[in-house]
């Protein structure tokens, strides 16, 4: 079984995905990082992600999907995985559903952080100062928010239809946040299966 952690930059979709891959033991598939090691590569290719990041952008759909597919051949996927930072759009979000079918693989949980924007706001103020992410400047910042509430937030809706979205308020310490995360998930972690 595949998971989604959806949420807002800021929002501890990094820290709750680390808690979560280690108690559930399933890969931890992060574009966003994906995407910081492929930028350190001397291609075009690489400074073209180079420069979507910095300016806050979504890279092309086509680049990720490509990534990520090459990223869940991989054997250690075959017991699930969980999916940090993709989908970000209704395409990719198609393009997976595609993958999957393909693949018949089941898409199980998709958990979506909620976090009031003016707390977003002040948490990526603070992680620009400790991470020194060459994408936590303000003007990236307020761009990447403007771009989750256009192109990710309709995602939402999208996986209400599905049937599979579960919300959780990701306020409070990271150890109350990473609870109701498992609550939601109905702690069925452990035994995940992609194929079912
Ligand atoms: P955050 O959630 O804090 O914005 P991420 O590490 O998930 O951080 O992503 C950082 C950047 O990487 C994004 O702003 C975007 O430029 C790029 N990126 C990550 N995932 C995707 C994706 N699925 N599609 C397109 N671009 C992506």
């Amino acid at each position: 079984m595949v998971i989604v952690l959806l949420g807002p930059p800021g929002s501890g979709k990094g820290t709750q995905s680390l808690r979560l891959v280690k108690h559930l033991g399933i890969p931890h598939i992060s574009t966003g990082e994906m995407l910081r090691a492929a930028r350190k590569q001397n291609t075009a290719e690489a400074r073209d992600i180079a420069e979507h990041i910095d300016s806050g952008r979504l890279v092309s759909d086509s680049l990720i999907m490509r990534l990520v597919e090459e990223r869940l051949a991989g054997t250690d996927c075959e017991k699930g995985c969980l999916l940090d930072g993709v989908p970000r759009n209704t395409t990719q979000a198609r393009m997976l559903d595609d993958l999957f079918h393909r693949r018949g693989w089941v898409l199980g949980h998709v958990v979506a952080l909620d976090v009031p924007r003016t707390e977003l706001v002040s948490r990526l103020v603070e992680r620009a100062k400790v991470q020194g992410r060459t994408d936590d400047t303000p003007e990236t910042v307020s761009r990447r928010m403007e771009i989750y509430e256009q192109e990710t937030a309709p995602l939402l809706k999208y996986f209400t239809d599905q049937g599979t979205l579960k919300r959780v308020p990701a306020v409070g310490s990271p150890e109350e946040v990473f609870r109701r995360i498992l609550a939601a998930i109905g702690g069925q972690a452990a035994s995940c299966r992609c194929r079912e």
